[in-house]
């Protein structure tokens, strides 16, 4: 039987029954019915088909003629090795599965570049889904060994032996052939080249990308997929390129292929300045692409959650992300020029199903009421949107019950009320600021649905739209509010991600002290039955390519963790991969915020297991960590050190205020005495001795208070000093980051 130039491990063109014509690797040669067995990846799972060898060689006429030296140079066209027995298997039942996967997608050897390849045996997606072609350029341009190492994977490839044929002619037809099929292919690149408007500054990755994605196989999100019911859910979501965007071009480097995967395609430039791709690949409940509407997100995100407050519990729906990356469309709705269309936000949209649900004979015998609350977490400050942004506090009692003074619940009976509280709010949001955004990208807003039952609560939906990630890049910024805003938007973010998971886990202990949005929505995190579903938002441009890694990587980390812990020996507090379980020691007269601070410290340690063997792990002083080469959510000691300063800064300061209110009110009280003692001394006979004590004693007082006061103002101004070095510290540290 003559298979021609095919081997187990080659990789033939095959027809599929629809017509469609594409890779696949042979993985056996079936003597008996003179047929040839392939396989190849597709939707996440490897198919196969035997084919008869006519076929075969009719698609694949380059294979006919037995090759006098077969094996000895890999074909230019062909695509990367693959394993055919890879699976991309369901994440939550491993932890590692739910690590980003990183591949280096080797493109084809054209004008582009040419690309060495390397690449890693244990990924997912990179092995036959990138059925971009291999670059065939091993041991010409590519670093020794790039090649034998795509060798070295091929497993079950047989290599045929090397014949020993001196028949010239027969080589240089097999050279002629060769040549002639390689003008081929320059001449389709070129062709393909040519659709490409080079006019785009980037526009060599854009080939790179729409060859990996013609190479994909779509299976998007629809209407009639399952939604699963899971504690925490985290979802990702890729806006469209805007106006802005196109305009300058920028190419969209992000690629939603299933409905649960996200892949990043990050542009990089080699020493020698070739151009490649590194493909990065997530995995999450759900991943929406840049066609859905609001209304489908929510289908799958916040929807899920109605049925949880109606049975006393809590739940919590997130928006994060970088700014611009569509948090504020997703949750307040679609913006038409500047107005925005709140009835098509998530806000709305929950509200709606809220006052449907309550018209269900089960729950209408409850006589719920429905209050509703919008309020905004800026700088650590809570302001209330529904009562003209009056500053409130936040109050703890001894039973850890947080309280928001004076907040402001409106009860509302239909989506037209919920509706005008929203623009009510919006308004009072943007008011005063000459960029909506450039506010409202550092403030938390918090929208709440809440039911009571006879005035108690009997549950509570929040729906968030987080500050914009990339703020805490400003931690190290030369201006002290922009600094503090960085650091409480950074601290909050990282605390939110620990409160998420600590709610996953059932762990004892929640660090929500650590941030004032934590501590608002501590409730949310702890008891049987809270829900949180996060929303990551995505911008598609290869300029926000880094930010876009960053909101991934944590959204990641907050899903990692949310794995089903019935499942034996996953997920869970006690599973093997996880963060050695530090509890926070309670340090007598140390503030319980700085212990939760000092958790999401240590908690950071549990990013280890994602990394690559490079990071090295440095201890310092103090039982602190720092990871060099960690690129997301590091806490050094610096950092700590400048949280610390921050929260302290801010106690302080809230403090200070307080008292001087105080200090405030009695001087008037003094005033008024001092005012009756002045005017006694007008009368003629007037009790001096009287006069002379009381005054006395106002004076003492007063110069006791003020002095007080005094020292508090001198402690609070080194606490600002204290902040500044703190911030100095980690400008030197830490590059800019989200
Ligand atoms: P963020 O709140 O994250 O800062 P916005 O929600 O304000 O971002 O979105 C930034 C811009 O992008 C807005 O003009 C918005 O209309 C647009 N936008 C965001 N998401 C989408 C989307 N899914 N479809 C169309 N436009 C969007
Ligand atoms: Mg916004």
């Amino acid at each position: 039987m003559d298979f021609g130039r095919i081997n187990v491990g080659s990789y033939v063109e095959i027809q599929r029954s629809d017509g469609r014509v594409h890779q696949a690797m042979v993985t056996a040669l079936n003597e008996d019915s003179e047929s040839v067995t392939v396989e190849w990846f597709e939707n996440g799972e490897t198919k196969g088909k035997e084919i008869d060898l006519e076929s075969i060689f009719s698609l694949n006429p380059e294979l006919t003629s037995v090759s006098s030296d077969a094996g000895s140079e890999p074909d230019p066209e062909m695509p990367p090795p693959a394993t055919p027995s890879v699976k991309a298997g369901r994440p939550g039942k491993t932890r590692r599965t739910m690590i980003p996967l990183r591949n280096e997608v080797p493109v084809k050897e054209s004008r582009i570049s040419a690309l060495p390849v390397r690449r890693r045996p244990s990924t997912v997606m990179e092995q036959g889904v990138v059925s971009a072609p291999q670059n065939g350029n091993h041991g010409e341009g590519s670093p020794a060994g790039a090649g034998q190492l795509g060798k070295k994977e091929l497993p079950g490839q047989q290599q045929q032996p090397r014949r020993k044929s001196n028949c010239v002619k027969e080589v240089e037809k097999m050279r002629r052939n060769r040549e002639e099929r390689r003008a081929q292919h320059q001449e389709i690149r070129e062709k393909r080249a040519q659709d490409y408007d080079v006019s785009y500054p980037n526009w060599e990755f854009l080939v790179m990308i729409k060859e990996f994605r013609s190479s994909l196989d779509y299976q998007p999100l629809c209407l009639s997929d399952s939604i699963e019911e899971s504690r925490i859910c985290v979802c990702v979501r890729k806006r469209p390129l805007n106006k802005k965007e196109l305009g300058r071009k920028e190419i969209d480097v992000i690629t939603v292929p299933s409905k649960d995967i996200v892949m990043v395609h990050e542009p990089k430039l080699k020493v020698d300045l070739t151009k490649y791709l590194e493909n990065q690949t997530f995995r999450f409940d759900y991943a929406f692409d840049e066609t859905t509407t609001n209304e489908m997100v929510y289908r799958f995100t916040a929807r899920p959650l109605v049925e949880t407050i109606f049975e006393k519990g809590m739940a919590t729906c997130f928006a994060y992300g970088q700014t611009g990356s569509g948090k504020t469309h997703t949750m307040g709705g679609v913006f038409s020029g500047k107005t925005q269309d709140c009835a098509k936000g998530i806000y709305a949209l929950a509200a709606r199903d809220v006052f449907q649900f309550l018209k269900q004979p089960r729950y209408r015998q409850l006589n719920l009421q429905v209050n509703a609350t919008f309020f905004e977490i800026y700088s650590g400050k809570v302001f209330d949107l529904l009562n003209r942004k009056a500053k409130l506090r936040v109050l703890e009692d001894g039973r850890q019950q947080v309280q928001v003074v004076g907040l402001q619940e409106k009860e509302v009976s239909n989506v037209e009320e919920v509706l005008r509280l929203i623009e009510m709010g919006n308004n009072c949001r943007t008011s005063g600021q000459t960029s909506a955004n450039a506010q409202s990208s550092r403030s938390h807003a918090v929208f709440q649905l809440i039911l009571r039952r006879a005035g108690r609560m009997h549950g509570k939906f929040s729906l968030i739209d987080l500050a914009g990630n990339e703020r805490g890049a400003d931690t190290a910024s030369a201006d002290r509010q922009t600094r503090l805003e960085g650091a409480e938007i950074n601290k909050s973010l990282l605390a939110l991600k620990e409160c998420i998971r600590a709610l996953g886990q059932n762990k004892p202990h929640t660090p929500f002290r650590a941030s004032k949005l934590t501590q608002v929505l501590r409730d949310s995190f702890i008891g049987e039955n809270s829900r949180t579903c996060m929303i990551a938002m995505i911008s598609p441009g290869m300029s926000s390519c880094e930010h876009t890694l960053n909101t991934l990587r944590y959204a990641d980390r907050v899903k990692e963790l949310g794995v089903d812990p019935s499942v034996p020996g996953v997920g869970g507090a006690h599973s093997p991969g996880d963060a050695p379980s530090v509890s926070a020691p309670r340090s007598v007269g140390a503030s319980p915020g700085r212990d939760d601070l000092k958790i999401l410290c240590e908690q950071n340690m549990g990013s280890l297991d994602l990394l690559d063997d490079s990071v090295e792990l440095i201890k310092l002083c103090d039982g602190y960590f720092t990871l060099k080469g960690l690129q997301e959510e590091e806490v050094s000691p610096q950092l700590f050190t400048f949280h610390e300063a921050v929260s302290h800064l801010v106690e302080m300061e809230e403090e200070l205020v307080e008292d001087h209110k105080a200090a405030f009110e009695e001087s008037i009280q003094w005033l008024e005495e001092e005012k009756t003692l002045l005017e006694m001394t007008e009368e003629v006979d007037y009790d001096v001795d009287a006069y002379a004590s009381q005054l006395e004693l106002i004076l003492t007082q007063k110069l006791e208070l003020f002095s007080t006061m005094q020292e508090k103002v001198k402690a609070f101004r080194a606490a600002l000093q204290d902040e500044e070095q703190a911030s100095r510290q980690i400008g030197g540290q830490r590059r800019p980051q989200a």
